[in-house]
């Protein structure tokens, strides 16, 4: 039963496109990633400081400060990335193939060049991209697919943090204009109620954080029965951020008879131990080639605990910091932090975990519209944000991990521009 009308549920349209290739590149190729090959995928330059650091209090890793450093390549002559497909090739239905092109993607990037062929055929893909490398469409378009062939069709898709989830919906309705594909995002901390009486229509894709998505199908709310492919994105982030019982959970309760999709940042023993549990004959397929995007101008700023605030104060009121994410480190640090520039003039926001869901998208929305020049955010909350255009990014408190740094500064840089990013060091 399709009685859903379509256009109640197409409501937000689609996120930012442009970008990937379809600016002027001399080189010939887009600044994507650069250099994407199968099979073994490459860590964050071998550097990973492991360990579950949740809950293990304020220490962190021990980082040279050297890593904070790095200029940002302009032009970049080698790692030219040339793709293997258009989006008019792959074997996508004229209908998708017309929003993609009105989206304004032309090539593909990397990870959506050698991922799409595969999904389309129906197989289990390990995809080990950062956040930024276009992996959203990389699934997204491939199983629009499938259920534009088979209206039937259901897809689940896990992600670690409600922002992302709402950012995967936002993306697939823009792609799926017209299409009479459902969907429903079933996040923590928004109403359950409203959720429950969207489960009750079908969906085509429900999108979900791992613990609402457990509790929406303990309440029998979803009934996996009927799903037959997955998504498991930012598989490490759902790791560290303690889901993978809800995960397991989940996993158990889908047909065996299915396809699985799997994007993860890093290669750690556990996430290969996932993949092995829910993953049939992966194909596998990397895009990471170094620790940070080169398109990302790297510095530090060496400060007394004291000068901190006024350090901060004299960057932010020069004109080129026009949009700038700080990360701190504590809930009660960013509260903090804000109230501080609030006080010295500076239209700022702030994302954490204290905050209830409609304070964060409200503060996301201030940052994204130019309404406030300064988000203050902690990791997780920041966690695979997709903001068009973020000048640069502050780390005020270093971060705990070198992982956590990539994250950090990736919200800068996106796409094929050019990005800041300062670290305090005392
Ligand atoms: P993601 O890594 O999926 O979060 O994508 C990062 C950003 O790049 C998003 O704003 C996407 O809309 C955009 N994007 C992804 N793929 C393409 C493409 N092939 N062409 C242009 N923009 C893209």
């Amino acid at each position: 039963m399709y009685n859903k009308p379509f256009s109640k549920r197409t409501s937000s349209a689609g996120s930012n496109g442009g970008g990937y290739g379809d600016r002027g590149r001399s080189s010939g190729g887009s600044r994507f990633g650069g250099g994407a090959s199968r099979g073994g995928g490459s860590r964050f330059g071998g550097n990973r400081f492991g360990g579950n650091r949740r809950g293990g209090g304020p220490k962190g890793q021990r980082i040279d400060v050297s890593k904070f450093i790095n200029k940002a390549v302009i032009t970049e002559e080698v790692d030219v990335f040339v793709p293997e497909h258009s989006f008019m090739d792959f074997t996508f239905e004229e209908s998708l193939k017309k929003n993609i092109a009105i989206k304004g993607y032309i090539n593909p990037s990397p990870i959506q060049d050698r991922a799409i062929p595969h999904v389309l055929r129906g197989e289990d893909v390990v995809g080990i991209a950062n956040t930024g490398t276009g992996k959203t469409a990389a699934f997204l378009l491939p199983l629009i697919n499938k259920a534009i062939l088979n209206p039937d069709e259901q897809v689940l898709i896990m992600a670690p943090t409600r922002e992302l989830a709402l950012q995967i919906e936002q993306e697939l309705k823009s792609f799926t204009q017209g299409l009479k594909q459902y969907s429903v995002c079933c996040v923590g901390g928004a109403y359950i109620g409203k959720q429950i009486s969207e489960l009750r229509y079908f969906n085509n894709f429900v999108i979900g954080t791992p613990g609402r998505l457990k509790d929406l199908i303990e309440r029998r709310n979803i009934k996996l029965a009927t799903f037959k492919t997955v998504v498991l994105d930012e598989a490490d982030r759902m790791l560290d951020m303690g889901f993978i019982n809800d995960m397991r959970y989940i996993m158990s309760l889908m047909q065996k008879d299915r396809q699985t999709l799997f994007f993860s940042a890093t290669l750690s023993p556990e996430i290969e131990k996932l993949i092995h549990e829910f993953l049939k004959n992966p194909v596998r397929i990397s895009v990471k080639t170094r620790d940070t995007a080169k398109n990302i101008d790297q510095d530090i700023v060496r400060v007394k605990g004291a000068t901190k605030l006024d350090v901060l104060h004299d960057l932010l009121v020069q004109p080129e910091f026009n949009k700038v994410l700080i990360f701190g480190r504590t809930k009660h640090g960013v509260e903090k932090l804000t109230g501080m520039l609030v006080e010295r003039g500076f239209k700022a926001a702030s994302i954490h975990g204290d905050k209830v869901h409609s304070q964060r998208q409200r503060a996301l929305k201030l940052f994204k519209d130019e309404d406030v020049q300064v988000l203050i955010a902690t990791d997780v909350a920041a966690r695979g944000l997709d903001i068009p255009n973020v000048s640069h990014v502050i780390n005020y408190e270093v971060p705990q991990t070198y992982e956590d740094y990539v994250h950090r500064i990736g919200r800068t840089g996106r796409g094929d521009k050019m990005g800041k990013a300062l670290t305090f060091v005392e």
